[in-house]
């Protein structure tokens, strides 16, 4: 393996989203925090990934796409979602994420 291969596969992991960008999709995520669609949406009080019921302040914004892979702050890419899944999320690839999201489906339909 070359060093270029090396890097090709690692970029599929981590793309390079400019600084400027990253702070803008975070101001952008500050704003839509404040807003009434946000509000309403968190006060069904639901996570979006296990669907469990939290008090609504406790929900905190996710970026189903996170802004370091190049998401960004649309209200397609924002769910309200508990902090135990957050904190999962955040240390998953997302491949172990779509695993971890297909298992909690299964366990709700038996
Ligand atoms: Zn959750």
């Amino acid at each position: 393996m070359t060093d270029d291969d090396f890097r090709e596969s690692f970029n599929f992991f981590i793309n390079d989203v400019p600084p400027e960008q990253l702070a803008r999709e975070k101001a952008k995520a500050r704003e839509l925090r404040q807003s009434q669609w946000w509000k309403r949406k968190r006060s069904s009080g639901e996570c979006a990934y296990c669907h469990e019921s939290y008090p609504p302040r406790e929900l905190t914004m996710d970026h189903i796409v996170p802004l370091v892979r190049g998401g960004k702050t649309v209200k397609s890419n924002v769910v309200p979602c508990c902090k135990d899944c957050n904190s999962k999320k955040k240390h998953m690839l997302p491949i172990e994420w779509e695993e971890y999201m297909s298992r909690l489906d299964e366990a709700s339909d038996s």
